[in-house]
């Protein structure tokens, strides 16, 4: 499997219907590019016979792409047709552009600040990360596009797929309870049972209400 790093997000930055992988095949080809460099396109509500928000595959994702200098070879691109500048992507678009974006991130382990619009290559130049002579011009995937917001909802995608926490047992809840409301006659019996409670172990399990605010101060 090709080491991923980044997924880039780009527009096709044509503001006409119609725009899909065999159109932009053909504007790279003319390009004298060997085919469509983006691996996927995700189409807008102009197309004649394709949904909006439709997702298509372009070039394989074990190929090297042509969708970003000097990030080719380790990143995945992703091309929403429209133009980023002019019109906001429609809301089937992100929905599947954020859908895509979680299920590469989870199979190549990219994490979510990693997913980046083309514009943003000019972060990693200024970290040192990518060479000067790559930086661009470009506002590709578009003015209107926050990718910050993109991130976040995938990052909400992929935090929903992970396990909910555990819930105590109904019994424990109800001990807690208990020690909760004679809190005075317990003393230090009761510190060492907080050191236990607010371990990072049992803070991800929600807790019953008598303890919930104490929990600030013992920590
Ligand atoms: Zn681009």
């Amino acid at each position: 499997m090709r080491k991923i790093r980044q997924l880039v997000v780009h527009t096709a930055a044509a503001d006409i219907a119609n725009v899909d992988v065999s159109e932009i095949d053909d504007w790279h080809r003319k390009r004298g590019w060997k085919g469509i460099g983006y691996h996927y396109v995700i189409i807008d509500d102009r197309h004649g016979s394709l949904p909006d928000g439709a997702l298509q595959e372009g070039r394989p994702e074990e190929e090297v792409g042509a969708h970003v200098a000097g990030l080719n070879r380790f990143s995945i691109g992703v091309c929403c047709v429209g133009h980023g500048d002019r019109r906001d992507f429609t809301v089937k678009q992100k929905d599947t552009l954020t859908d895509l974006l979680a299920q590469l991130a989870q199979r190549y382990d990219v994490p979510v600040e990693n997913i980046i619009g083309q514009r943003e290559v000019n972060r990693l130049i200024d970290r040192g990360e990518v060479e000067e002579e790559f930086r661009t011009s470009k506002t590709c995937p578009g003015t209107l596009l926050d990718m910050g917001k993109i991130r976040r909802l995938v990052a909400s995608k992929l935090g929903a797929s992970q396990p909910a926490a555990m819930a105590p047992p109904k019994d424990l809840i109800d001990a807690m309870d208990v020690i909760a409301a004679n809190e005075r006659l317990l003393g230090n019996a009761l510190g060492e049972w907080r050191c236990f409670f607010f371990s990072g172990e049992m803070r991800g399990l929600s807790r019953p209400k008598s303890f919930r605010n104490r929990g600030s101060r013992a920590e």
